[in-house]
């Protein structure tokens, strides 16, 4: 193999290596998995979900961009919370303040005690 053809593939691992980083200050990389049932909000997440308009008052999850479809497989999604040992879904999870971000099936969570 040539030298420069050595050099673009290192280049190439780097630039796979820095974008499956997580950023600065994420604690934990959680995989997002698929339930066979919704698993229920507690009343804490609906107050959250509610006041940041996720959520109106009869429990109707609506999220700006978001299809009724896709809210659907949303809330038959969950991870396994590494801060409170358990199984959250995943609207519960989306509004944690622990949350940043959701690239493609993962949460990257900051980690901190809730
Ligand atoms: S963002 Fe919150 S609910 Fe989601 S995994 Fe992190 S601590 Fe758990």
């Amino acid at each position: 193999m040539a030298k420069g053809d050595i050099l673009a593939l290192h280049l190439v691992l780097l630039i796979v290596m820095m974008s499956e980083a997580p950023p600065e200050g994420i604690k934990h990389v959680v995989p997002i998995k698929q339930v066979e049932k919704p698993i229920k909000i507690t009343e804490q997440a609906k107050v959250e979900l509610q006041s940041s308009g996720i959520m109106d008052e009869k429990g109707k999850l609506k999220l700006k961009g978001v299809s009724p479809k896709m809210l659907k497989r949303m809330k038959l999604e969950a991870v396994d919370c590494p801060v409170l040992n358990s199984e959250i879904g995943f609207m519960q999870c989306y509004v944690c303040k622990n949350f940043f971000s959701r690239p493609t099936g993962k949460v990257y969570c900051k980690g901190d005690p809730i």
